[in-house]
């Protein structure tokens, strides 16, 4: 058997299923100009994956196996490999709108086999007693729960692989009429410029996590602790496989790391959703309130200048270092749809392009969660007050100042108070742009009338 091991979310060697087909190989990875040519020249993402596609690559190598990377369409790459006579090509599973598209493209030339390592479990595994899938989370979570048997989180052993000898040097750029170019080995050949990023390895942060695992629950929402894994991005790119942090976890067969498996079975139902409904990437999964189209709110808001500390601190933190703590994810995102009354899309399309651990699944059902829009979402009447949270939250309001110089000289407490900051002149901060109260009883008439009205 000929086998092309195409690594895409799985950037790794340990546990890495690719790695347990035996015959003859040939491992590529594809940096996608259909992917890249929409972000800019300093996306995080880029070299956050160019320098773990380089490590892979290395440590391919020292276990005899190579590397061939391409830069191009994955169709044109595609193309240019058919003199190779290659029997299937195998990768794990991606179910956003792109990915289900390109694989369905490549799957007319060549057979084309999913294997499971990205998520705990397939799409199908995981079902209700009619075999339908389920949409609500907590009945979900049982049943997958139940069902996680050791043998979903089983590590993969290596096969004995041949390589199939082509040239593994540099880059192999293919253009739109399936001419080849070599390109160096860099960044740069793709049109990138290195970011300056704090990698730390996948296991070493799981390893921190697990020394603190007792007080996660308690202690997630508080922005100045930082007692969750920050494994997103890892998972997100397969640095790390989620079945090794199941296991990990696992065996300290302590009931305190429940409330994160609890998380990574999220990750998993978010998928799963997206999988089961393609429809929910764009549209609400009832008819609802859309949101209003207003470019200059819009605007305040992607430049962190809605007078709102606590969500101009977040939009600050993802500017800054593409992540965002998740309490203040869910903060942005209310006021976004409810206070702002913007539509969810708008707010989806904004993370997406700065988030380091950007997720299509997790993404979009997050913020479909925020507005109300989505399966299993928060009432629409819930509208979180960004003030209060931000004072249980930060009460010392350090993540605010961390982030809003302008506001270091400002005694704490009143970033927490509406009404001062309403009435207050702050040099180089601007008021809020709403009044909380006035906007959140709006919002719920808006929605209440979008769900009722169109029933
Ligand atoms: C509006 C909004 C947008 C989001 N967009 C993304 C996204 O694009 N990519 C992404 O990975 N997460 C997203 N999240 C979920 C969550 O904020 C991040 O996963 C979390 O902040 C990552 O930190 P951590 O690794 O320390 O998580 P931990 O608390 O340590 O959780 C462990 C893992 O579980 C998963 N997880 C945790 N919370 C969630 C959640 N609410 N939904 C789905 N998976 C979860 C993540 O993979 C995470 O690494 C979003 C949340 C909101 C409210």
């Amino acid at each position: 058997m000929r086998r092309i091991l195409w690594f895409r979310r799985d950037l790794r060697i340990e546990d890495n299923p690719l790695l347990s087909l035996d015959g003859e190989v040939l491992p590529i990875f594809i940096f996608d100009t259909n992917i890249l040519d929409k972000l800019t020249k300093q996306d995080k993402r880029v070299s956050f994956i160019f320098g773990y596609v380089s490590k892979l690559k290395q440590d391919l190598l020292a276990c005899g196996l190579e590397l061939k990377i391409f830069f191009g369409s994955p169709k044109d790459v595609f193309a240019s490999l058919t003199s190779h006579k290659m029997d299937e090509v195998v990768a794990c599973g991606d179910y956003d709108s792109y990915a289900k598209q390109r694989d369905l493209e490549i799957s007319q030339k060549l057979h084309f086999r999913y294997i499971k390592d990205t998520y705990i479990f397939k799409p199908d595994e995981v079902l209700k007693e009619d075999k339908t899938p389920y949409l609500v989370f907590t009945p979900y979570y049982k049943k997958a729960r139940l069902l996680l048997e050791s043998k979903n989180i089983e590590a993969t052993s290596q096969a004995e692989q041949k390589l199939i000898p082509v040239e593994y040097e540099g880059i192999t750029k293919i253009d739109a009429n399936g001419v080849s170019t070599k390109l160096p080995f860099s960044l740069e050949s793709l049109g990138f410029e290195m970011q300056k990023l704090k990698i730390i390895h996948p296991h070493a942060k799981l390893e921190k996590f697990k020394q603190n695992i007792q007080n996660y629950k308690q202690m997630r929402d508080f922005l100045n602790e930082d007692v969750g894994s920050n494994l997103s991005v890892d998972l997100r790119f397969g640095t790390i496989s989620t079945r090794a942090v199941l296991r990990s976890v696992l065996s300290l067969k302590n009931l305190e790391c429940e409330p994160f498996i609890r998380q990574l079975i999220f990750r998993d139902f978010y998928a799963y959703l997206l999988f089961h409904m393609p429809r929910l990437e764009t549209q609400n999964y009832k008819p609802s309130f859309n949101g209003i189209e207003d470019r200059e709110k819009y605007e305040f808001f992607c430049k962190a200048q809605t007078g709102v500390p606590i969500v101009d601190a977040g939009v600050r933190e993802l500017l800054q270092t593409g992540k965002m703590h998740n309490r203040v994810r869910m903060v942005t995102a209310s006021f976004f749809t409810k206070d702002l009354l913007l539509p969810w899309q708008w707010g989806e399309e904004f993370f997406a392009e700065h988030l380091l651990d950007f997720d299509k699944a997790s993404n979009v059902l997050s913020w479909q969660w925020s507005a109300g829009t989505g399966v299993d979402p928060q009432p629409y009447f819930r509208v979180f007050n960004p003030y209060l949270q931000s004072k249980k939250f930060d009460k010392d309001a350090n993540y605010i100042k961390k982030y809003i110089p302008e506001l270091t000289h400002v005694e704490s407490k009143y970033l927490h108070d509406e009404n001062y900051l309403l009435g207050a002149t702050i040099q180089g901060y601007p008021k809020p742009m709403v009044h909380h109260k006035e906007a959140a009883k709006i919002a719920v008439e808006k929605f209440k009338h979008g769900v009722e009205g169109l029933r």
